[in-house]
């Protein structure tokens, strides 16, 4: 195993151990369906995760969207909430936590993510702009083109590479955007759409000197810098541990730094914010703001609640506040570094460097008997539910959809089967059961074939389609 270029958890504390740092005050029982149980499930889902009742399931990384736990004291947030229907003051509350700790003038709640992509995406772009960014998402690429725009990946090329130990890969490319400027003018440009970390990427970060230089070329060409906040803490996690003065700063610090170097952002609050659902925008610029508050009344309720309830709200605020302190950080992106250490150490091809929210199993290099036709990732994240429970998801071929043009299949060079690790819900020990679990399905790699596709649905057919094994 080669050495990281930054801490492992044994030069953090000085001693090997680790534990989370909470305990914990409520419980909702898990258990495991038998074998049998397991296999009928999978049969009734058609080989999809996705279609698997969350009651069939024993531990679920499915996703770590909305799936965290909230604290103790965001529960006591919930009784708080004040259901008016202009001016809660858990608005308030919000308001002044992204304030406080993202540093931008203006805030605009929404009920979710894609609704601040919608309504930046309207207010920015218009039709025949490009929006360069450092890797597509799939919400927010989807939103750029309905208003008009297209999206041009500038992160930089090592990002493309699984087995690439670039410490962020999530940086941009400041050459290829030059380019893309000069190229087409600097009013065709209609932002930078900057994520930190890269969701697509497996969750690399970015470096505060790679935001610094955006700035500096952005501001040479007018071109202004948005930022997808999801899972900023996160990345600022990353810098603390791996970039040159940055090991003294606190996460909420290098944050707010961060943040410092664009014009605004927004965020899906059901990441990094430890809710279950919330969003917002926020912006430096009075007017930007102005326009995003009168839209916010037409698709998401009034700018004081956004689709959000008085005690959503609370919660959230107390949650921003939580995922910026450093204890808290740092368990969270550990605990997906020791999974992915533990299946590194037992040559289980994994997407490397280990990212901030999930891993990501190198579906290619872990049956290279399977052609991509026969679906190597979805075939492991079923085998991974018949073996445990363990429920993951595909990211390769099935998610990647067919082109438009030749109705063939897209064949992405990345075929990977995700993992997401949910915040403050599962334990070590639940980690080392994973683990145990997919070394089982890679022990008896050779003897598993692919899957058939069966039923196929013409969009976003990863949700919904159904497979049989290949006799
Ligand atoms: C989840 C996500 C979104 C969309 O947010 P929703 O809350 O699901 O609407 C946008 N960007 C990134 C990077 C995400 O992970």
């Amino acid at each position: 195993m080669t050495k990281p270029a930054y801490k492992t958890m044994g030069q953090q504390f000085g001693r090997r151990s680790w534990a989370e740092p909470w305990k914990i005050k409520m419980v909702e029982p898990i258990r495991i369906p038998g074998r049998g149980q397991r296999k009928k499930a999978l049969i009734e889902a058609g080989y999809n995760t996705f279609l698997l009742p969350s009651e069939d399931v024993y531990i679920d990384l499915l996703t770590d969207s909305g799936t965290s736990a909230m604290s103790d004291r965001q529960w006591a947030g919930i009784m708080l909430g004040d259901e008016a229907y202009a001016g809660s003051r858990n608005f308030y509350h919000l308001e002044k936590a992204v304030q406080q700790y993202y540093g931008y003038r203006y805030v605009v709640p929404t009920h979710q993510g894609r609704g601040a992509e919608h309504m930046i995406s309207q207010q920015c772009i218009t039709k025949g702009q490009f929006v360069p960014g450092n890797m597509y998402f799939t919400t927010t690429r989807l939103h750029q083109e309905l208003a008009g725009g297209s999206f041009v990946d500038v992160i930089i090329g090592q990002a493309h590479d699984p087995t690439n130990l670039h410490p962020f890969k999530g940086d941009v490319d400041l050459d290829k955007l030059e380019y893309l400027i000069k190229k087409e003018g600097a009013e065709k440009i209609a932002y930078v759409s900057l994520a930190g970390t890269v969701n697509m990427a497996g969750g690399q970060p970015v470096s505060m000197a790679n935001v610094k230089a955006l700035r500096i070329l952005c501001n040479k060409y007018g071109v202004k810098i948005y930022l997808d906040a999801t899972r900023m803490a996160e990345n600022a996690y990353f810098i603390q541990q791996r970039e040159e003065g940055y090991a003294d700063k606190s996460v909420a610090d290098i944050l707010k730094e961060f943040c410092s170097y664009t014009d605004g952002a927004w965020m899906s609050a059901k990441k990094d914010h430890l809710v279950n659902i919330g969003g917002w925008i926020a912006v430096n610029s009075y007017d930007l703001f102005d326009a995003l508050r009168n839209m916010v009344v037409v698709f998401e309720g009034l700018h004081t609640y956004g689709g959000m309830a008085g005690r959503d709200m609370e919660a959230l605020s107390i949650g921003i506040a939580e995922s910026v302190q450093d204890d808290h950080i740092h368990a969270r992106v550990m605990q997906v570094q020791y999974l992915g250490e533990l299946l590194i150490d037992w040559g289980i091809p994994i997407m490397r460097p280990v990212g901030g929210h999930a891993i990501f199993l190198d579906a290619k290099c872990f049956y290279p008997h399977i052609s991509q036709d026969e679906f190597p990732a979805q075939t492991l994240a079923a085998e991974l539910y018949l073996d445990s429970g363990v429920r993951s998801m595909e990211r390769g071929i099935v998610s990647a959809g067919r082109d438009p043009a030749t109705g063939d299949h897209r064949r992405p060079a990345l075929e990977l089967t995700r993992l997401a690790i949910p915040r403050r819900v599962y334990t070590q020990a639940h980690m080392d059961v994973v683990a145990e679990a997919i070394k089982a399905v890679f022990d008896k790699r050779e003897q598993t074939r692919g899957l058939k596709m069966v039923y196929e649905p013409k969009v976003l057919r990863f949700f919904q389609a159904r497979f049989e094994p290949l006799s």
